[in-house]
């Protein structure tokens, strides 16, 4: 074993989401590797046949995003000293639904998987991610667990709601919680490209490159599972999607050549 790379793209936005559902299956055939899209409703629901051909592709596992991108936890990010995250350089506060607009959420993103892919969603990405995942909401667990999902990527923030997400941190059951056959896959290190520049300062795209490879080594030489997040922003057009996918590609050649294996998140819950 070499490792595992489980690679998860949340699919979301209003410009880029149709470009990323066109042209993302052929982008993962040519490189041999399958991905998971986390896809909020209402992207889905504003390119439906895309997203219906994306998901009989072959290439590409469709799940959940909540259906509007609400937050099940509040963000509370406190910024490193000399960065600016989200345009703030103290901190940055984004407010998580009430309990009655999430449920209400999920029962609608559920509603659009059914229309237009025929099948529920088992798997769910919570929208910025949070500090330890849901492990601390039991209630949150609940009612994610009575909306159909199964495996969640909810864990994506450190103490201080930041990043990077150390790889020690591995996938686990919300066993504790009451729910056994629910995975927590996690999202690893930094969720994107305009992240690792935010928290680090470094803005040379090179830098994320050189940093995923190093990252990739690691992962192949200690067999580790690397939840790898990214997004559809800013993909607009064509030459947009190419430029978005530049470093990932990249990634994808260089994991290879380590030997290290790809899997979407519904593979891997049937593996664990
Ligand atoms: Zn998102």
């Amino acid at each position: 074993m070499a490792g595992t790379i489980l690679l998860g793209i949340d699919v979301e936005t209003a410009d880029g989401s149709g470009t990323y559902a066109r042209l993302g299956p052929e982008f993962l055939a040519r490189r041999g590797v399958r991905a998971s899209w986390y896809v909020t409703g209402r992207a889905m629901e504003a390119n439906p046949d895309l997203f219906r051909a994306a998901d009989r592709s072959g290439q590409v596992d469709i799940q959940g995003h909540t259906y509007s991108h609400i937050l099940l936890k509040t963000v509370f990010i406190e910024v490193p000293p000399g960065r600016t995250v989200n345009g703030r350089t103290d901190f940055f506060l984004k407010r998580g639904g009430t309990i009655e607009d999430i449920d209400a959420d999920l029962g609608r993103a559920q509603k659009v998987f059914q229309d237009v892919l025929g099948r529920r969603a088992a798997g769910l990405t919570c929208p910025w991610g949070y500090y330890r995942g849901l492990a601390d909401r039991p209630d949150l667990l609940e009612m994610v667990h009575r909306h159909g999902f199964r495996f969640i990527r909810s864990f994506g923030r450190d103490e201080r709601d930041g990043q990077p997400v150390p790889l020690e941190r591995r996938p686990f059951r919300y066993e504790p919680q009451g729910f056994p056959d629910m995975l927590e896959l996690m999202i690893h290190d930094y969720q994107d490209d305009f992240y690792f520049a935010q928290f680090t300062g470094l803005t040379d795209p090179a830098a994320y490159t050189s940093h995923l490879k190093e990252v990739a080594d690691r992962v192949a030489r200690e067999d580790l599972v690397w939840s790898l997040c990214t997004h559809d922003h800013g993909c607009a057009t064509d030459s947009a999607f190419a430029v978005k996918t530049a470093w990932l590609s990249d990634l994808i050649g260089h994991a290879r050549s380590r030997g290290i294996r790809f899997a979407t998140g519904a593979e891997y819950y049937a593996e664990m």
